[in-house]
């Protein structure tokens, strides 16, 4: 599968906004990874030297299959091929510095190996994707635990939100927000995370 864009949602979990010390959004918060960025099951994530902490985020991912633009909600859904389980890896210390400087944090979010995704499983086969528990486990410890029950925008409105400005093409994929809980990672560690019906991805971090 061709993987387009990576369209990210930030502070879409109550208590993670919270975490952040962040006002929860009135709109959905949207950045981008570039596909240079995604990694699967098994390889290594690489944390350069120098850029301080890292965090890893759990996200379910919802994969385009039919593209679109100005779609509506109650059609969103239809436009979805494929689920999986993703990991928002964030160096927080550069997306802090640039947040306080008033600056883009693209680059806090875009490095290479900073987007491992699990192996993408067809969306018919998820029941209700509005009720999914999410987890993840830093050298098998639970570190993040939560539902796509306690998204603030659901999967529909992002999908609509989003193809109102960027059309959406097959192969894009959507990272819907992180819940909770979210901490660092430090070469020698293995994370796993995990949602339910849409699999896991395991990685081992290295430094670089
Ligand atoms: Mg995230």
């Amino acid at each position: 599968m061709r993987c387009g864009k990576i369209v990210c949602v930030g502070q879409n979990y109550r208590e993670h906004v919270r975490e952040m010390r962040s006002a929860e959004p009135t709109e959905p918060v949207l950045f981008l990874k570039p596909a240079t960025a995604l990694i699967g099951d098994g390889d290594p994530i690489r944390i350069p030297a120098g850029i301080g902490t890292v965090h890893h985020e759990v996200e379910l991912a919802l994969i385009i299959g039919t593209g679109g633009r100005d779609i509506e909600e109650r059609k969103a859904l239809a436009h979805v091929s494929h689920a999986a389980v993703f990991n928002d890896v964030t160096a927080r210390d550069m997306q802090a510095a640039a947040r306080r400087a008033g600056l883009p944090w693209a680059l806090a979010k875009g490095i290479d190996t900073f987007a491992p995704m699990g192996a993408p499983v067809p969306f018919e086969r998820i029941r209700d994707v509005h009720a999914l528990g999410l987890e993840l486990r830093v050298n098998g410890e639970r570190r993040q635990k939560g539902s796509t029950a306690q998204m603030i925008f659901p999967p529909e409105a992002l999908i609509s939100y989003i193809s109102r400005f960027m059309t959406l093409e097959p192969g894009d994929i959507i990272a819907t927000g992180t819940p909770s809980g979210v901490g660092p990672l430090v070469p020698g560690d293995v994370v796993e995370a995990m949602v339910d019906e849409a699999g896991a991805v395991r990685n081992p971090v290295e430094g670089r």
